[in-house]
């Protein structure tokens, strides 16, 4: 039975949001996406979401008829506030609190503020986001007690339910492909080696057995590793 509520999810084309995407698709009555440019380097992320989407309405029918409209929000100001790897060219390294240098202060809590005014309008009631705590980049604005801090402050503020689904919390990044392969086998884990997006510098070039990227960047190294992992049996979901 499925859940009638409908979903925003939070995608960027990257591996993580597409498992929360058909995560979103296999449960909810309606799903929408919400995407967001920010003057990324990479324009590749940007294109990515479009393909994937397309794919994912092509390989699974009974997805296709959930799946509404995608917004993409001109997030540029966030240029103006930071200046991190993410934005500029600088290399990634790690800066003296420990975190990457890719770390946007609470990104994330604004990226989820914008979805939840865009959700409300829209008549959905869940946002969905594939935030993680164990994936060790230590993002504080990831952790699951600061998102259920601003599940509480989004529907206090909008005076309506607005629940933040991250259901990729507490899973291991070889968690996360068991997981895609248990909602969409094959079809869908290759769709995601094929067609997702990861890695930091951007890459494209390079086609691994785990997709496509650089495979020396944090990004890469995680993805690879799970993949390897995965692959493996080391893991069930
Ligand atoms: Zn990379």
């Amino acid at each position: 039975m499925a859940d009638p509520r409908r979903a925003l999810v939070l995608f960027s084309g990257g591996q993580d949001s597409t498992a929360c995407l058909a995560w979103a698709l296999a449960r909810f009555a309606h799903v929408e996406t919400i995407g967001f440019d920010y003057g990324q380097r990479h324009v590749v992320e940007l294109e990515c979401r479009r393909e994937v989407r397309e794919r994912l309405a092509e390989r699974f029918p009974q997805w296709s008829a959930k799946l509404g409209e995608d917004h993409l929000l001109d997030l540029s100001l966030l240029g103006q506030i930071s200046d991190t790897a993410l934005t500029s060219e600088r290399a990634i390294e790690m800066n003296a609190s420990g975190l990457p240098n890719t770390f946007v202060p609470a990104r994330n809590l604004l990226f989820f503020t914008f979805a939840a005014t865009i959700a409300y309008r829209r008549g959905s009631n869940v946002l969905v986001g594939g935030m993680c705590e164990t994936d060790f980049s230590g993002y504080p604005d990831c952790r699951d007690n600061t998102l259920k801090a601003l599940q509480v402050a989004l529907s206090l503020g909008l005076d309506s339910a607005m629940t933040v689904e991250t259901p990729l919390m507490l899973l291991t990044k070889a968690q996360t492909w068991a997981l895609a392969d248990d909602l969409g086998g094959e079809a869908l884990t290759d769709l995601i080696v094929e067609h997702t997006h990861t890695c930091y510098l951007g890459d494209r070039s390079q086609r691994h057995a785990w997709g496509y990227g650089c495979g020396v960047c944090p990004a890469c190294d995680l993805r690879r590793k799970g993949y390897e992992e995965w692959r493996a049996g080391l893991v069930s979901s």
